[in-house]
């Protein structure tokens, strides 16, 4: 009876997986056919400086609309890595964001571009000419432009990631550590590679004033990050006391709902033309 029972319950499981696998290849294939059709969009979400409420920079957020609903980065980011595909799509979005954020720049408004990372894409062959090649093409200067990384990305190859990163920065371009605080390498990071700005992950930033832990750790990693004489952003801030406590902690940086959303390439054409590109909605 026991092995009867067994028995089934692999058969059970085996039909899991299969289903698993399929929808695993599904989703391969529509990636594929979305990096052909071109069904990626991007989206920008403004950092503003916490001081006097400038937009310092745009993060480029990649979107998918596939067949007309919204797949979630988490989604697809992936399957994308494991195929591969993530190096054509990184490229892609690489490229379209520094000329739109080339675009957008001027002598009043001097803002930057921050990009995240994806493994694959830093050890593809050429990852470093990519990236000055799209820099050279769209006219962007390259302290315009922070590249974002999280300290899983240095798990493997944990070498060559950091002599591709440490070239791209010789070259004038910025590093950050995203997510800063969750990973329990966090720190080490901070040694191995020479970054100019540290990202407080959210699960910090939503604690300000209600968690005393959360909220004496927020002040901690704000002092660590001027100590070092790094910018520190804080990531995720949705509510106006968490504002007013990051401003009261020196951060000077800031992103989050409450500030702005993320947003189409035209919502930041609007931004452009708003009196100094200052958001004002509780800023
Ligand atoms: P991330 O780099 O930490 O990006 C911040 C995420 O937090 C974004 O989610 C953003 O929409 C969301 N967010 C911003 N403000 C708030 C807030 O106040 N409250 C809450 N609850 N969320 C907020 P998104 O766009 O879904 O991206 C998720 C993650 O996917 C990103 O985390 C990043 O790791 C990855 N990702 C996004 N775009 C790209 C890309 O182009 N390339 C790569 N390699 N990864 C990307
Ligand atoms: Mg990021
Ligand atoms: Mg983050
Ligand atoms: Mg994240």
């Amino acid at each position: 009876r026991a092995k009867e029972l067994g028995g089934r319950r692999v058969e059970v499981f085996a039909a899991h997986m299969h289903a698993d696998v399929v929808r695993r290849l599904e989703l391969a294939a529509d990636l594929q056919r979305a990096l052909l059709e071109n069904q990626f969009a991007i989206e920008y979400q403004p950092v503003v400086d916490l001081a006097t409420s400038r937009v310092t920079a745009v993060e480029a957020l990649v979107r998918w609309v596939r067949g007309g609903t919204f797949v979630p980065p988490e989604q697809f980011l992936g399957p994308a890595e494991d195929t591969g595909l993530i190096v054509p799509l990184s490229e892609w979005i690489l490229r379209e964001a520094c000329r739109e954020v080339a675009a957008w720049r001027t002598s009043s408004w001097d803002i930057g571009l921050s990009l995240n990372l994806s493994s694959r894409q830093i050890m593809a062959p050429r990852f470093v000419e990519t990236v000055e090649s799209a820099l050279t093409e769209s006219g962007l200067p390259p302290s315009a432009l922070t590249l974002e990384v999280i300290e899983e990305m240095l798990v493997e190859d944990a070498e060559e990631t950091i002599t591709r990163l440490s070239e791209l920065r010789r070259l004038g371009v910025r590093l950050a550590i995203d997510d800063f605080g969750t990973g329990y390498a966090s720190l080490a990071l901070l040694r191995q590679l020479p970054v100019d700005m540290i990202k407080i992950d959210p699960s910090f930033v939503s604690g300000l004033g209600g968690d005393e832990t959360l909220t004496l750790l927020t002040r901690t990693i704000v002092r660590l990050g001027h100590d070092l004489g790094l910018i520190v952003v804080a990531e995720g801030i949705e509510r106006p006391e968490q504002l007013e406590l990051l401003r009261e902690m020196g951060c000077t940086r800031g992103q989050g709902f409450l500030v702005a959303r993320p947003m189409a390439a035209r919502g930041v054409d609007a931004l452009m033309c708003t009196s100094l590109s200052s958001l004002h909605s509780g800023v």
